[in-house]
């Protein structure tokens, strides 16, 4: 990993986190689809990274893709990176936490007007907090 503002441990990374979250977060793992209730989210708010607290979606970006994950047109801006996933055999954008590093999800350009972005984001990566 690269230089980010945010640095723990592994051993810090397994206390703050569930196993779940660990899995995905820092051991790259996947959801199951539908598995989260973020997915369902749907009252005004902001998603924010379970690992730092920064602030990466915004509500009024999230539509439902019906992937079974929570997916968004465009992240708040300068909030995630990404980097090349050639893992599975496939060549697909991963996308991170600009400021700990860890892994959110992946993004597709296949998603719905105005970006035509799909950020199709593990929900256990983030915390929710209403308006
Ligand atoms: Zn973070």
């Amino acid at each position: 990993m690269g230089d980010y503002e945010v640095v723990r441990t592994d051993e810090e990374w397994r206390q703050l986190l569930t196993p779940e979250q660990y899995a995905v977060m820092r051991g790259h793992g996947t959801e199951r689809p539908g598995s989260c209730a973020l997915n369902h989210e749907k009252r005004p708010g902001l998603f924010s990274c379970a690992g730092c607290g920064q602030p990466l979606f915004q509500s009024t970006r999230k539509f439902e893709s019906g992937t079974g994950w929570p997916s968004f047109n465009d992240p708040v801006e300068g909030s995630v990176a990404t980097t090349v996933d050639r893992s599975h055999g496939m060549v697909r954008t991963e996308v991170h936490c600009a400021r700990c590093g860890s892994h959110l999800g992946h993004v597709f350009p296949d998603g719905p007007p105005p970006t035509h972005q799909r950020y199709c984001i593990n929900g256990v990566a983030m915390n929710f907090e209403a308006d």
